[in-house]
């Protein structure tokens, strides 16, 4: 019986595999076409600033396959890095993002802010400032209103050059967030060797504190080390109303999360922020 089993585990198992392998090179087959194919679109979760009192808003990609349905981006985006795809999705982003972004601006959120997620290699691309620089440029939009979000490894990988890109970026007036900030290892090294402006602390910490004391200490200490190096602190993830609570007490500067929006397609947006500014101006 134990053998039957076993075999039987063995076989399941394969079978497991096999199915993850022909999903991923589906999805790496039709990634190819899916931008013709018009099925990207932007979601757009805010961001809300008790410390200024406003609200930005940062946008998130979404896939609706034809056949699989909705495609999370986690699964999509490392497909995306791996066989170069990134270039023209991440090109894609970025010239949707800035058109939202204007008609918002147009219709009445006229400071708003939007940040973008940048992988590895569109920040280590040669074309990056040009891109960036002629879409900002085409759709009128100042680029002081936006906001790349990269993570700690992109950064990692080549440190002298990633100074120079950031340096770049900053002098077009863009602002620098580094996104999951503490999953790595080697957080605190850097942050007073780049040129940034925000840490996001990863979801995982703010989910966990009030499990464990040694949790609330981490996001205090972090967010007491960020504010010492100048940097303004986010925090996502943020679900419940007693996180929201924890991290205003510890002067916590932005907040983002299910607790205030899930993130939205572009029609949801104004009615969202109206309500959500209310809530940062009275923190303030
Ligand atoms: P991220 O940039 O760290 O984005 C936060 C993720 O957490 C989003 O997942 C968001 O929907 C989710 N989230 C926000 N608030 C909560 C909450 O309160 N609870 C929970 N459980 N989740 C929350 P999403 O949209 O699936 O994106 C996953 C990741 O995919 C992003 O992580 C980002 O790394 C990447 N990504 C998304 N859009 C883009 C893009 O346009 N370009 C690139 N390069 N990467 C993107
Ligand atoms: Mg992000
Ligand atoms: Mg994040
Ligand atoms: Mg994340």
């Amino acid at each position: 019986y134990a053998k039957t089993n076993g075999v039987h585990r063995v076989v399941q198992y394969q079978s497991k595999l096999h199915d993850i392998f022909v999903k991923r090179i589906r999805l790496e087959n039709d990634l190819q076409t899916a931008l013709e194919n018009n099925e990207f679109s932007l979601y757009y979760q805010p961001k809300v600033n008790v410390q200024s009192g406003t609200v930005s808003v940062e946008a998130l990609i979404r896939w609706k396959h034809p056949q699989l349905g909705m495609v999370s981006p986690a699964e999509f985006i490392p497909i995306a890095e791996e066989t170069n795809m990134i270039e023209r999705i991440g090109k894609w982003v970025l010239q949707q993002s800035c058109d939202d972004l204007k008609t918002l601006h147009k219709s009445g959120f006229s400071a708003l802010k939007m940040a973008v997620n940048l992988s590895a290699r569109q920040f280590m691309d040669s074309s990056l400032k040009a891109t960036v620089s002629n879409i900002l440029t085409s759709a009128d939009v100042p680029p002081s209103s936006f906001v790349f979000e990269i993570t700690e490894t992109t950064i990692m990988k080549e440190p002298n050059e990633v100074i120079r890109i950031l340096q770049a970026l900053k002098e077009q007036g863009i602002m620098i967030a580094i996104d999951d900030f503490g999953v790595s290892y080697s957080s605190l090294n850097y942050l007073n060797r780049f040129p940034i402006d925000a840490v996001k602390i990863d979801r995982s910490f703010i989910r966990d504190f009030h499990e464990n004391r040694k949790g609330a200490e981490i996001v205090e200490a972090i967010i007491s080390l960020a504010h010492r190096l100048n940097l303004s602190v986010t925090a996502e993830g943020v679900e419940t109303e007693e996180q929201v609570r924890f991290l205003l007490e510890k002067g916590c500067d932005e907040m983002q999360g299910y607790y205030f929006s899930r993130p939205v397609p572009l029609e949801q947006l104004p009615n969202v922020l109206m309500k959500l500014q209310l809530f940062a101006r009275k923190w303030r």
